[in-house]
């Protein structure tokens, strides 16, 4: 790249912020009216900042704010310092390196360096990893805790999202009572027209698992993909799930890195992967995945944690340069909703939502002019 050899990394910098969710985030394992957005700002030697975001959560990521600060304070900076600015993916090797887990923060810096290098070249970061355009689809999440007594709540909620023009929803499940009727009744009321995911969340056993996904199929619901349906660290469950039904699994919590991935391709324990950058650490071990995927006809969809819209900004710059290659399919909505569910952006610039599209800004980088006023 023309003009940027010589740029280096000069620091890095933590960020916070509190940020008010539009309504509670209910999953079989955590509810939540607010997040704390942990953003990573990298400066280079000429000047300009890189962005990136730490998803939080003790029983997600296992991490939070205090342990993102730590690492990047601590051993990711002195991986980075002096590090050249035109190779992202030979420093984030090096930051894979300097410490074992803490993959948000390692997510964090590994965006912020990406973003960094694609500023440099002067292009969009979605252009840098390949891709001809900034915009791919994503799916709505419809919360458990709209489940139970608040069945219509789920309902109204289904149906608020498909008149405001989403195609896909994703209705998490898993959390105990009826999920065969509840499902049915779902397609009952938005209709055909709609695609329809569900998250177990690792709610089943496999009998479960077979069982609920069966009785969806006879029903003709067109379930388009069952993400997780069995314990994160039971392959064996994950696998017999997949032999018995009809319905593509999609492996989210099992596969975190390349080894978890190649491990449940030998086996054929799931049809697809949803590829998030907190498990993975970011851009670099995400590509390499996305590429065995796309080696082995295992399906690709990028997926987020509850994040901000940097976060997304970055994974939807990964999603669009996989569409181009071939890992993720154009047609498949991707799972990136998390910055909908914010009152606010932390930052100015960076990804938008026009309905269900994330559309990526055409300036350099991500496209993050800086931390929004309070
Ligand atoms: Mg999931």
């Amino acid at each position: 790249m023309p003009g940027i050899q010589g740029l280096t990394i000069n620091s890095l910098t933590v960020h916070h912020r509190r940020i008010a969710l539009v309504r509670p985030f209910v999953t079989a394992v955590r509810s939540a009216t607010a997040i704390d957005v942990v953003l990573v700002q990298a400066r280079d030697s000429d000047g300009r900042s890189g962005w990136g975001e730490a998803p939080t959560s003790w029983r997600v990521t296992g991490e939070s704010r205090q342990s993102v600060t730590a690492a990047v304070e601590g051993p990711l900076t002195e991986a980075v310092l002096g590090a050249p600015v035109d190779d992202p993916a030979g420093t984030s090797a090096l930051l894979a390196r300097s410490l074992v887990r803490n993959s948000a923060a390692r997510m964090a810096v590994d965006c912020a360096l990406y973003d960094l290098a694609a500023q440099a070249a002067g292009i969009p970061l979605y252009r840098y990893l390949g891709a001809d355009h900034g915009t791919v689809r994503t799916d709505m999440t419809l919360s458990a805790g709209l489940r139970g007594e608040n069945e219509d709540g789920l309902i109204a909620t289904a149906i608020e999202h498909r008149d405001a023009g989403f195609g896909t929803l994703k209705v998490k499940v898993g959390a105990g009572g009826d999920d065969v009727s509840v499902l049915r009744r779902v397609r009952t009321e938005v209709g055909a027209g709609i695609g329809l995911r569900v998250d177990a969340n690792q709610g089943w056993t496999a009998e479960q698992a077979v069982s609920v996904i069966s009785a969806w199929e006879d029903a003709g619901l067109g379930i388009e993909m069952v993400e997780q349906p069995v314990a994160m660290d039971d392959l064996d469950a994950l696998e017999f799930v997949t032999r018995h039904v009809n319905t593509p699994i999609l492996a989210d919590e099992a596969v975190w890195t390349t080894r978890d991935l190649t491990e449940v391709i030998r086996r054929h324990a799931a049809d697809l992967v949803n590829i998030k950058l907190a498990k993975t650490g970011g851009l670099r071990e995400a590509l390499r995945m996305a590429e065995l995927a796309r080696h082995n006809d295992v399906a690709v969809i990028i997926g987020c944690m509850m994040e901000s819209h940097v976060g997304i900004s970055a994974a939807a710059s990964l999603a669009c340069a996989l569409e181009a290659t071939g890992a993720a399919t154009r047609s498949t909505a991707h799972d990136l909703d998390a910055g909908l569910w914010l009152k606010q952006s932390p930052v100015t610039g960076g990804a938008a939502y026009e309905r269900d599209v994330v559309r990526l800004p055409a300036a350099a980088g991500l496209g993050i002019s800086g931390l929004a006023a309070d």
